[in-house]
């Protein structure tokens, strides 16, 4: 069971959950990401130290101190326990202080990102405690780690994790952080923002969990982005190829990463709403559920890059030549589409943009699209379904289309358009495709 950042972001929700646990009749492996709000402001200190701005660095370290020390008050009553846990928050932040004094470096920010999920686990483990409920606070920088390009290797977490379990035969009920790892340099390193999720998933895998639950604040993956469509509804049953394509084009609900491991080892996985236990939410399994159009999700800051040349007239090898300039810069790419003269792809990343740019000039004339969307449409067996194109595309005649993508995989259908449509195209394909 994970619960992400807003599960535990309030006293009465840490509670909640701690009473949501504790009702489970199986062993549970709880997951826990750090209170809403905290990485954000570890990664803002994180940047005031690499910019040298020690007095900011030291207000906001001291304004998040500030919040955990309200937090206990609420979040305990008995004296010895909110002694226990203002100790255990002080340490935590000493160390932040100790931080400021040491000159900054790369490795050093990962060891303040960690402080959230630390300080979260460390806090419910308190209140369990207080509450005299039996468990056992798992460290998961003993057994979560990534090789040495940043991938995560089931293979050695389980032999960790199940070599810690085995010490701890006898409870049922473990705590443990998420996001938080080590890397092959043996330093404290994380699974990236919003990585929570996908320790759960490992974390499922690993032990072969019967069922992975990803508790959040929304009941289940909406087949349209609540933030933006005001009808939208939540998709009770999808495959692992469906939520995949979906995390990955946009869905926010689920770290993208997190599918695979749960995928291979056939754990099926829950998105599940704190606040509404009883919602149904989404399952994830291999099977889709049913045939047809399933969800809509937008992927924001994309970069869309043309190569146009009539050397690529007949010619062989030339996709290979300009994919190998992007393998160089390690920038994937999303979207292809080709005609027999130019090749349009997309990436989402500019860190390498002008020196891929330079590159392709010789293989022909280059033209850059920035701040383009993909949308995603998304569902099993899709590009089957009968008079799907047509509805697809007469619900949005008015919008202009940079590109598609179409039968790549029969279960997504891709669109690129400028992001001044994106709310339009994701209103407009509601009610086309969904009727809503
Ligand atoms: N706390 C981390 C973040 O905010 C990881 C997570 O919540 O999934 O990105
Ligand atoms: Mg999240």
């Amino acid at each position: 069971m994970k619960f992400g950042g807003t599960s535990v972001g309030r006293p009465e929700r840490m509670q909640h959950i701690a009473s949501m646990v504790t009702k489970e009749t199986e062993p549970v492996i709880v997951v826990l990401s750090a209170l809403s709000g905290t990485t954000n402001a570890l990664v803002e200190i994180g940047t005031f130290m690499a910019n040298g701005d020690r007095v900011s660095a030291k207000q906001a370290i001291e304004k998040l101190e500030k919040h955990y020390q309200s937090f206990i008050k609420e979040l305990l009553n008995d004296k010895t326990y909110v002694e226990k846990a203002k100790a255990m928050v002080a340490e935590h932040f000493e160390f932040l202080t100790i931080i400021l004094k040491i000159s900054f470096s790369e490795s050093l920010s990962k060891d303040i990102l960690a402080q959230g999920e630390l300080l979260s686990t460390k806090l419910f483990s308190i209140y369990l405690e207080e509450k005299g409920i039996e468990h056992q606070l798992l460290p998961a920088l003993e057994f979560m780690s990534i090789d040495q390009y940043d991938e995560p290797q089931i293979g050695s977490i389980k032999v960790k994790l199940s070599q810690l379990l085995k010490k701890h035969k006898s409870k049922t009920l473990f705590v443990t952080q998420g996001y938080i790892c080590r890397n092959a340099r043996g330093e404290v390193d994380n699974l990236k923002r919003g990585g929570s999720d996908y320790s759960a998933s490992l974390i499922a895998a690993a032990i072969g969990a019967s069922v992975c639950e990803i508790w959040t604040d929304i009941d289940g993956m909406h087949n349209n982005d609540p933030r933006i469509v005001k009808k939208t509804k939540p998709v009770e049953q999808m495959s692992f190829e469906e939520a995949a394509e979906l995390a990955y084009f946009g869905a926010k609900i689920l770290h993208p990463a997190s599918i695979w491991p749960a995928q291979q080892y056939k754990v099926p996985v829950k998105l599940l709403n704190t606040m509404q236990p009883e919602a149904k939410g989404t399952l994830i399994t291999e099977k889709a559920g049913s045939v047809g159009v399933k969800a809509v999700a937008a992927k924001d800051n994309i970069i869309a890059i043309r190569i146009k040349s009539s050397r690529m007239l007949l010619a062989y090898g030339f996709l290979r030549k300009i994919f190998e300039v992007f393998e160089k810069y390690r920038t994937p790419v999303d979207m292809v589409t080709t005609s027999e003269v130019a090749v349009s792809l997309t990436i989402d990343s500019a860190v390498h943009l002008k020196e891929i740019v330079k590159e392709l000039e010789p293989f022909g004339s280059i033209e850059v699209d920035k701040n383009q969307v993909i949308i995603s449409v998304v569902g099993n067996e899709i590009s089957q379904t009968e008079a799907m194109v047509k509805k697809l595309f007469g619900s949005i005649m008015n919008i202009p289309v940079r590109m598609v993508s179409y039968g790549g995989s029969p279960h997504n259908i891709s669109l690129l358009v400028p992001v001044e449509y994106k709310n339009q195209i994701l209103q407009q394909l509601n009610k086309g495709m969904f009727g809503l």
